[in-house]
């Protein structure tokens, strides 16, 4: 990272510094601040980790420097493309070696999601902050681990909760704490799409820790608790399967959910693998309504309310997430809607209490 000095070097500022008013030397120092970045590895070279790299081009605070990968080809490829050197590059087998690596500040792990409590906790002991995918791990147990193995090591513990920085949903989350959808007492949220190959890890319960829930219904989940501005009291939820051949024991294929919440309002949710054009959120309230299709997809996001439609520039969602991600470890920023170890784990004991409400039929309290 470039240092102080280094800094007022490149800027041929270091004479001029001792030399300025108070003012001017406190500007210095912030562009100084500006100039700090977050250098993340990236840990599982995928399809979504791709998605972010690209992403990360377009970074002013974080920067891709590293990467861990069980894939010598990937590796190779990746050190061409983004310019990694390969001092910053590691396998699963020596990762934690990246404790005595100074270059790396925080690595993103974006493996299969039952990868997701080891590599963590990896990561963590190895001194280094935690950018972790949805789902944050398998169950809420294992997020639990998660959230104290970072706490111990002194770590951030973020998830890769894009959502939470986009500029229409935050606009919306704005108006609804502003009060100007009055109370809101329903929300709906539809989130599903028709998977493919039934090969894939998504499939296999070992890997996935379940089926459509893990992946794309925690979306509704996560979406329902920060439009309503609460927190879930009990869940109520549905299992669908058609294909019992493709969604085997444990991996679901379609559920729909209900939660109910302190004020009086309900959600009223839907995750599947069998549908598409399922990306919907809608909240009402008593004096107007916000409805957002598509409201999680890669975007743009479209917004509109009673009043109108939303307008705002789309930016590629993991862009600002990893600018606004770098802003929290670095500068101690605090997000509108949080992002960290313990915003995952409400979504995973609301997850676990969902596959207990479908495999029972009974209502689940959270209280
Ligand atoms: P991919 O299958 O495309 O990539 C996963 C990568 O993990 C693999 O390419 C591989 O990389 C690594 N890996 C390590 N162990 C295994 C294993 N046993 N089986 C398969 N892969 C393994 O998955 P995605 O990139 O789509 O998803 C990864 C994570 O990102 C998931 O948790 C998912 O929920 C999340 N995600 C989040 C999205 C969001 O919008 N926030 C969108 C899409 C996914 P290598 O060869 O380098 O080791």
């Amino acid at each position: 990272m470039t240092s102080r000095r280094d800094f007022l070097q490149k800027a041929g500022l270091s004479t001029l510094a001792v030399s300025l008013p108070f003012t001017d030397a406190l500007s210095a120092m912030n562009l100084e601040r500006e100039d700090k970045v977050l250098r993340v590895a990236i840990m599982g070279l995928g399809s979504y980790g791709t998605r972010v790299a690209e992403a990360m081009k377009d970074c002013k605070r974080a920067k891709l420097v590293g990467v861990i990968s069980g894939t010598p080809s990937k590796i190779e490829t990746w050190k061409q493309k983004y310019g990694i050197p390969a001092k910053n590059c590691y396998t699963y087998e020596n990762y934690h070696q990246i404790k005595d690596n100074p270059d790396i500040d925080a690595v993103y792990v974006i493996t299969p999601n039952s990868l997701h409590k080891p590599h963590s906790i990896g990561v963590a002991k190895a001194g280094k902050h935690v950018i972790c995918e949805k789902p944050m791990a398998l169950n809420a147990e294992e997020g639990r681990e998660m959230v104290a193995a970072c706490k111990a090591a002194g770590v951030h513990l973020l998830v890769g909760y894009r959502m939470h920085f986009e500029a229409k949903t935050l606009e919306v989350v704005r108006r609804q704490r502003a009060g100007e959808f009055g109370k809101t007492l329903f929300f709906q949220g539809l989130s599903g799409f028709m998977i493919g190959d039934p090969t894939q890890w998504r499939l296999n319960r070992e890997l996935a820790g379940g089926g459509s829930m893990m992946d794309i219904g925690v979306y509704s989940i996560n979406g329902a608790r920060y439009m309503l501005g609460e927190e879930p009291i009990w869940v109520t939820a549905q299992e669908v399967k058609t294909d019992p051949v493709k969604f085997k024991q444990g991996v679901d294929e379609t559920i729909t959910f209900q939660m109910g919440f302190p004020s009086g309002a309900v959600a009223s949710c839907l995750s599947t693998y069998s549908m598409n054009n399922l990306d919907k959120f809608f909240l009402n309230g008593t004096k107007g309504f916000a409805e957002m299709q598509p409201s999680t997809g890669y975007g743009p996001i479209q917004a509109r309310t009673n009043q109108g439609p939303i307008e705002a520039q789309h930016i590629t969602h993991q862009t600002t997430q990893m600018d606004e991600m770098a802003a929290l470890i670095l500068d101690g920023k605090k997000p509108l809607i949080p992002v960290d170890g313990e915003e995952g784990l409400k979504d995973l004991v609301i997850i676990d209490a969902i596959y207990e409400a479908a495999r029972t039929g009974a209502r689940i309290s959270l209280i």
